[in-house]
Parts: C-alpha cells; sequence; structure tokens
C-alpha cells in the first residue's frame, strides 16, 4: 500500500487535478494506493476570509457565490477536457456543502462570533468539496474507487481545530482496508484530509474536527500508518525539500535526503513544507516519506527516512533552515526566582492549564529569568495566566510583571550533523549580526539538532537569508538601486551589466533591482533585465522616487541592498538618513552629503553604523583613486596627518600645467573650456570650491571638526579683477590677467619651479590656492589633468605618501563606485 497526499498547489486548477489523477493511476498500476486531498488552493484561505468577514458584519452570501465559482469553474473546464466528466452531477454532490456553508456563515454574521464547532465545520468545507471532483474524474477514467469519510475514520481529542489523533481508535476504524484489505482491495482509496472526528472524551457524542492548517499531510501520515502503507508521498509544488524557503530564499538548495528528525524538527520550526505532526506517525512505524512535484513528476524528490543516507556524506552540517513568524516572546523574571525551586514549574503548569503549548524555552544562567515562545495568538492569554499565577509575587516586587514581546520570529538551523560540530552556531550567530539583527532570546535544541534564535518578526526573512548564505555559500547578493543614471551612473550600470557572469563565478551575484533618472523610475524586484536598459528607462512610466524604493526594500526585504546617488543632487543627500534606516548601504560619488555641516557629517556615521549599513564615497574625491580607502586604512591603524598638498582638479591641473610651456592664462582656459575640461562656466573651477569640497573631505577624513567655510581661500586673481558677470563678458575680460601670471612665471622659472592650483592642510588649518612648487615636490610634474594627492603623516616622513592618476572622467568613476559597491559584501569567498 502507498499513501499519496496531493495538497492545494495540486488541486488549483482543472489541469492540476488532471494531472495529479494522472499520477494516482501510475501509481495504482504497480501498487494498492490510499489518496489524501486538500481543498482547491486558496479556498481554505477563502473560508477563512469568509469567517473574519462574516464576524465583522459581512454578508455570507457574497463569500458563498465567490467559492462555488471558483468549483464551478474547475468543474465546466475538466468537463471540456474529460469524456465521461459530469460537471453538473458533480455540482449537485457539492451543492449541499455550500448550502450548509451560506446557513453556518450567516450565523456567524448574524451573531457576530464564530465557535470551534461551527469554524470547523466551515473551514472543512474545501477538502468535502474537493473530494467529489477527483472521485468523479478517476470514475470518468476507469478508475474503481472508494471515498472514506475522514469524519469517521480519524479519531481525535485536544483541541478541536487542532487534534491529537487517537491512534488505537482509529486504526480500529480503519482495521478493513489495511495492508490493501479485503474491502480496499484493488480499488483507489480516497479521503478528504484535514477534516476528522473529535471528541473531548472517548464516549461524547463526536463533532467534526480538523488537524490543523496545513493538516492534509498530518492526515496522511494517519493513514499511511492505519493502513500499514510502505510509504507515503507528499505531492506538492515544487521539487522536494530546500534547504530554506525557496520564496524566500531564491537560490536554496534541494536536499536528496533527510532523517526524519530532521525533518520534524524543519517543519515544528516552520518550514511550511510539512505540517509539523506528519513524521511522528511515519517514524514510528519506518514508512518512508517522500516530497514531490507534481509539477513536475520527473523530479527525484526527497526522501525522508531512518538514515544516515550516502547523500549526506558530502555536506555540511546544516540541513535546512527555517522561520516561525507571529510568535511572541514571554519572559518571567525577578529576584525571587533565584535559587529557588519549584517556579519553572509553576510557570509551566499555568501555561499547559491553559492549553497553550510553549514552542522553545530558554533560562540565563543566573536563574533570573526563564523565556519562552508562544504563538502570537495565544500571548495574551499567556500573559493573563501568568499575570494571575504570580500574583502576589508580582504585588510584593519579588517578580516583575510578565514580559511580552510581541511579533517575533523563531529562526531556526536544523541538521543531525550539528551534533560534536563546533563553530554552527557561531557562524549562525555571526551571519545574523553581519546584518545588524537583535537577538532576543537563543535555545539549542538537546538532541543538538538545532539552534534557534528569537528575533523581531520583520527580520525573519532576511535572517534565513543571511545564514542561508554562510552555511551554504551560494552566490552573495547585491541588490543596486540606481538613483541618476547620466554620464557616470550609466557607465557603472553598463558596468556592472559585463561583469555579472564573471563575479557570479566568484559567488557574487550584483543585480541592478532600480534605476531612477528624470524621465523616470524602472523598478524589478529580481532585477532588472540590463540588455536595452537605457531604452527601458526611458519609457518608464513611474516617477522618479526615494520613498517608493524605500517602501520595496521595507517589504520585500533584500539582503544587501545598495543605493547609489549618481546624482549631482543638493536635495537627495538629506534623504540619507532616511535610507540607511531602511537598511539599505549607500555608495556616492555626489559629495554634498560629506561637505555639509559637521553635526549632519557625524549623524550620517551614527545611523549607518546604527542600521549596520555602509556609507562609501571613495569617488568623491579623486574619481577612481584610492583615497579614502587609504586614508582610512592609515588612520584606522594609528597614523597621523602631519601635512597635505594636492592638485584635485583636472581642469586646473591642465591650465596650470599650461603655463609651464609658456601658454597665455586665458588661452590655457579658453583650450580647457573647449576641451569640457572645465565647467560650463569657468568661473566654477577656478574659484576653487570645489577644490574646498575635496579638501574639505579629506580634513574630515583624517579626523579635523571642520566647516566648509573656514577653509581659507585665496583667490588666485589679483586684486582689482572682477570675476562678475555673464560667462562671456567674463572671458572677454580674462586676457586682462594674463600679464600678471605671467610675471609671477618669470620669477618662479627663475627659481626653477612652477605654479600649481591646489589645496594645503598645515597646522589644523585648510586652504586653497596657488602653490609653488620646485622640482622635488610630487606636484611638479602634475599636469595634462592629472590629479595628485601628497599625505605627510607621521609614518610616511620625511617622503610622503603619494597616489597620481587621472581623477576624473566617467569610466574610473564608475569604476570607483563600483569598488565600493562591492565593499558591501560581508565577506569574499575564494573560487
Ligand atoms: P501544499 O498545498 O501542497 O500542501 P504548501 O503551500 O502547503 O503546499 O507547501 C509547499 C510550499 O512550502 C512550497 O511552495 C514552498 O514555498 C514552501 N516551503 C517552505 N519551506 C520549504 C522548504 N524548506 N522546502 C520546500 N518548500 C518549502
Ligand atoms: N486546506 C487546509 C489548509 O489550507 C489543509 C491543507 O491544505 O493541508 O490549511
Ligand atoms: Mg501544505
Amino acid at each position: 500500500m502507498l499513501t499519496l497526499k496531493f495538497g492545494g498547489t495540486s488541486m488549483g486548477s482543472a489541469k492540476r487535478i488532471l494531472d495529479s489523477v494522472e499520477i494516482m493511476i501510475g501509481r495504482a498500476k504497480s501498487d494498492r494506493i490510499s489518496v489524501i486531498v486538500s481543498a482547491v488552493a486558496g479556498v481554505s484561505n477563502s473560508l477563512q476570509a469568509a469567517i473574519d468577514g462574516c464576524i465583522t458584519g459581512g454578508n455570507a452570501t457574497t463569500y458563498v457565490e465567490s467559492i462555488r465559482k471558483t468549483h464551478v469553474e474547475i468543474c465546466g473546464q475538466i468537463e471540456a477536457e474529460l469524456k465521461g466528466f459530469d460537471a453538473k452531477e458533480v455540482l449537485k454532490k457539492i451543492e449541499i456543502n455550500f448550502t450548509e456553508l451560506e446557513k453556518l456563515l450567516a450565523g456567524v454574521a448574524s451573531f457576530g462570533e464564530c465557535p470551534k464547532s461551527i469554524h470547523c465545520r466551515i473551514m472543512g468545507m474545501g477538502e468535502l468539496c474537493c473530494v467529489p471532483i477527483v472521485n468523479a474524474v478517476l470514475q470518468a477514467k476507469g478508475q474503481d474507487v472508494i471515498v472514506l469519510d475522514s469524519r469517521r475514520f480519524i479519531f481525535t481529542t485536544g483541541n478541536q481545530a487542532e487534534g491529537d489523533v487517537d491512534y488505537g481508535r482509529t486504526a480500529i476504524a480503519f482495521e478493513s482496508y489495511k495492508d490493501g484489505g479485503k474491502n480496499g482491495s484493488n480499488r483507489i482509496v480516497l479521503l478528504p484530509g484535514f477534516v476528522c472526528s473529535w471528541s473531548e472524551h472517548y464516549d461524547d457524542e463526536p463533532k467534526m474536527g480538523l488537524l490543523g492548517r496545513n493538516g492534509s499531510d498530518f492526515s496522511a501520515a494517519v493513514v499511511a500508518s492505519s493502513l500499514n502503507s510502505t510509504r507515503c508521498e507528499f505531492w506538492t509544488d515544487v521539487d522536494g525539500i530546500y534547504t530554506a524557503d525557496p520564496r524566500v530564499v531564491s537560490d536554496a538548495i534541494l536536499v536528496d535526503d533527510m532523517t526524519y528528525e530532521e525533518a520534524m524538527e524543519l517543519s515544528f520550526f516552520g518550514s511550511k513544507v510539512l505540517h509539523p505532526k506528519t513524521l511522528a506517525p511515519l517514524a514510528a512505524k519506518n514508512i518512508e516519506a517522500w516530497s514531490l512535484n507534481s509539477h513536475n513528476p520527473e523530479a527525484r524528490g526527497t526522501r525522508i527516512g531512518r538514515g544516515p543516507f550516502e547523500s549526506e556524506k558530502n555536506v555540511g552540517p546544516v540541513r535546512g533552515i527555517s522561520c516561525l513568524k507571529n510568535t511572541a516572546l514571554i519572559s518571567v523574571s525577578g529576584s525571587g526566582m533565584k535559587g529557588r525551586t519549584g517556579f519553572a514549574s509553576r510557570i509551566f503548569q499555568a501555561v499547559s492549564r491553559a492549553g497553550i503549548s510553549m514552542l522553545l524555552i530558554t533560562q540565563s544562567s543566573s536563574e533570573y529569568t526563564i523565556s519562552f515562545c508562544v504563538k502570537q495568538a495565544e500571548a495574551q492569554a499567556v500573559e493573563d495566566v501568568l499575570s494571575q499565577e504570580f500574583d502576589l509575587e508580582i504585588r510584593e516586587g519579588v517578580i516583575n510583571k510578565i514580559k511580552v514581546q510581541e511579533h517575533t520570529a523563531i529562526v531556526s538551523i536544523v541538521g543531525d550533523g550539528m551534533k560534536q560540530n563546533c563553530g554552527v552556531a557561531g557562524k549562525f550567530l555571526d551571519s545574523l549580526s553581519a546584518r545588524g539583527i537583535n537577538l532576543l532570546a537563543i535555545a539549542q535544541g538537546s538532541s543538538e539538532r538545532s539552534i534557534s534564535v528569537v528575533i523581531s518578526g520583520e527580520f525573519g526573512d532576511i535572517a534565513v537569508k543571511a545564514a542561508h548564505l554562510f552555511f551554504f555559500n551560494t552566490a552573495q547578493p547585491i541588490e543596486v538601486f540606481a538613483f541618476g543614471a547620466g554620464t557616470i551612473g550609466g557607465a557603472l550600470i553598463d558596468q556592472i551589466r559585463d561583469q555579472h557572469d564573471k563575479l557570479l563565478a566568484q559567488n557574487i551575484d550584483i543585480k541592478v533591482y532600480c534605476i531612477a533618472t528624470i524621465d523616470g523610475m524602472i523598478l524589478d524586484g529580481n532585477g532588472l533585465d540590463l540588455s536595452n536598459w537605457r531604452e527601458d528607462a526611458k519609457k518608464a512610466t513611474e516617477e522618479a522616487s526615494v520613498d517608493e524604493i524605500l517602501e520595496f526594500v521595507r517589504d520585500t526585504k533584500p539582503l544587501n541592498p545598495v543605493f547609489v546617488d549618481c546624482t549631482a543632487s543638493y536635495d537627495l543627500p538629506n534623504r540619507y538618513l532616511d535610507i540607511f534606516k531602511a537598511g539599505m548601504s549607500i555608495a556616492t560619488p555626489n559629495k554634498r552629503a560629506n561637505s555639509m555641516s559637521m553635526d549632519f557629517y557625524h549623524e550620517l556615521r551614527r545611523v549607518a553604523n546604527e542600521n549596520h549599513c555602509r556609507f562609501l564615497y571613495e569617488t568623491n574625491v579623486g574619481a577612481g583613486l584610492p583615497i579614502i580607502d587609504t586614508l582610512q586604512n592609515l588612520f584606522n591603524s594609528g597614523d597621523k596627518l602631519t601635512g597635505f598638498n594636492g592638485i584635485m582638479s583636472g581642469s586646473l591641473s591642465y591650465i596650470f600645467g599650461k603655463l609651464d610651456e609658456g601658454k597665455k592664462f586665458s588661452e590655457a582656459v579658453l583650450e580647457a573650456k573647449e576641451l569640457r575640461y572645465t565647467e560650463p562656466d569657468p568661473r566654477d573651477d577656478l574659484k576653487g570650491t570645489d577644490v574646498a569640497r575635496k579638501a574639505l573631505i579629506i580634513a574630515r577624513e583624517s579626523g579635523m571638526d571642520i566647516e566648509l567655510d573656514s577653509i581659507k581661500m585665496n583667490s588666485i586673481f589679483p586684486e582689482g579683477f572682477s570675476i562678475e558677470g555673464t560667462t562671456e563678458e567674463f572671458l572677454k575680460r580674462l586676457p586682462e590677467v594674463d600679464s600678471y601670471f605671467e610675471e609671477k612665471m618669470a620669477k618662479l622659472k627663475k627659481e626653477n619651479k612652477v605654479l600649481r592650483m591646489g589645496a594645503s592642510i598645515k597646522d589644523g588649518k585648510v586652504s586653497v590656492g596657488m602653490l609653488e612648487v620646485g622640482p622635488e615636490d610630487p606636484l611638479y610634474g602634475v599636469r595634462g589633468g592629472e590629479n595628485a594627492f601628497v599625505f605627510q603623516t607621521e609614518r610616511y616622513t620625511p617622503i610622503p605618501l603619494t597616489v597620481r592618476g587621472y581623477g576624473a572622467g566617467a569610466g574610473v568613476t564608475a569604476a570607483g563606485v563600483f569598488g565600493d559597491i562591492m565593499r558591501t559584501v560581508s565577506f569574499n569567498p575564494m573560487k
């Protein structure tokens, strides 16, 4: 005997049902089979929504109508495909359920509440409606089917909506079908999942009960156990059990084999793939379980069994990572608990009297606190019973008020190989701290098969992604959100596109999720296809919006989102704090943020650190030249800046270089302007304000607290020369200064010196202006648009540390930003 369970995902449409039936028939050729089916996909959720809606006065008929429509459509489609399937006939059978459903929902609406018995009867309708459809399809295909009503075979007690199975009674009910027995011989035994018979006490009149949400898995296990099946197959919509929920971790790895205990632990801690109670009855009888894909029946699937398995030899200690959401962490603490016996048992008894089970328990080593998790929905009840239980102690102050942290998530790593394998817990916690996730509690299962952490619920998915990355060494994602795609931004996006495959081979998966330009914004949660991004961005219909990006990041929680500001915007840096708060790192060539007030400068770093984000701006000075990173390395290791000289503008480097050759100053400026080395108005360069910003950033980087307006600006122009008026007027007047520069150059030539324009830092003061330098000075030969940075430090003395090279240009600047983006990956595994 084989037992096959088809979940809602295999019952989602006419085609899915027909495909699933083919699988049943295939199996029935060589084995006797029992089949458990769930409700049609989405129907159980619709039923829950109907209950919730009717409690608050919704209209029962509307809900029933929509659920009826789902079934009518499916039956119609099957009839069109399958001869011998009479939709009308099937719908007539199901209609009884809809009539009852409408009555029940109307009752819920008029009373404004839904008692448990009614809840069970309503929720079970999905399965009761699905069975007649599957039965009719099997019959139409000439199969011999016997339908058993699980409400007369599976007996439960305890919680009516999430019953505990009475295996003895259930086995007796199934007796005559056991081993494909006399009543079941050669017939396909078909049963609805999820529903069962429930009574509080053995002798009570039984009522309809449920096995809990997702309970059809459990139904199948109970049936497999009761019928002595040799194998139980769970048919769903994924190829088997993955190392994490593939909906959360897109590159989760399919697991070939898993032990019962591993699968049990994973499902207990939230892996939705199997109902938590499913594996115990199968393990008890050594019934092999398989997780299979009805959408891809050729796939091998995952085997769950006793183990050890051959396939386990080459895998790490962790087999899976799960996340149980909607939990709450309750803490009981107080000086009165220390060293006293009996407190723990009072806590546990009180909670168990309330019929609530604990999901995880931890005790601090000081015995000062006991914490445990329960389902969020039960948190209030737990708080109430404990407050009552310890009322006296709380009033006397020996026990603190019961603490409830709501909406927590339990993230667990599971694997038999964790036993005697040290370092696993450390790695797990490292992965979480790399993402700045705060741990509320930690627990290790005594079997050493699982380690769980309790964290704030909103970080559940991100924690799973982070841990998965560490344990399975899958490609590290970088999700780029490009704001501004002009010359630098555009070059950057092209570089990312061209490097993607190479980086992936090194285990880094860099993708551009968003491109925002003045034309609008394109955003794709799986990463944009960059092959024609310029055209795509032009066609954008949505306006570029930082808020929209932040909302997207908050909703989808990418693991390593990087906001790239490639604009020259004055305002955008005002949003940087919000961007960090949303958990995004920032990489930018935009100097604005770092040249605003010193307070803002500190605030940026504080908020970035607080949110475990990186703020990266290597290209703020010297474009792609390694300046900022070099300085940070120097100063982090204890060096100190004693002096600095630099030529930090390509246009000024070009203009002053030309003076060496005997060019007139005005001609040099015009030439630079024609070559587009200068801004459209060359005064923007000549005044030195841009140089001042860069000098400010270098000064701040070397630890100086300094504002932009305290930088001394020495004009390069002679006194009395006006730089007012339009660009044309200015340029026309410019030859007036030629003789001034000629005289200067003549004098310097005698001293064997040249004239340069740049910035200096000396004795805690920053100045911008002309420098007269001799051949021994590293700036002497710097011309033609080249930049040079000369750092005198305590260690680099007397010969300074000099960095020189092109300090402008889209290609090198974009490469610098790219380098910054790459710094956001937490580790860089070699391949
Ligand atoms: P069914 O309706 O067949 O019972 P479910 O939706 O209940 O299907 O469960 C299947 C889903 O479980 C998959 O689509 C997958 O997204 C999710 N899932 C969660 N964790 C895992 C995991 N570790 N491996 C595979 N699937 C998982
Ligand atoms: N239909 C029920 C649910 O959605 C049971 C199941 O599908 O396993 O919870
Ligand atoms: Mg399920």
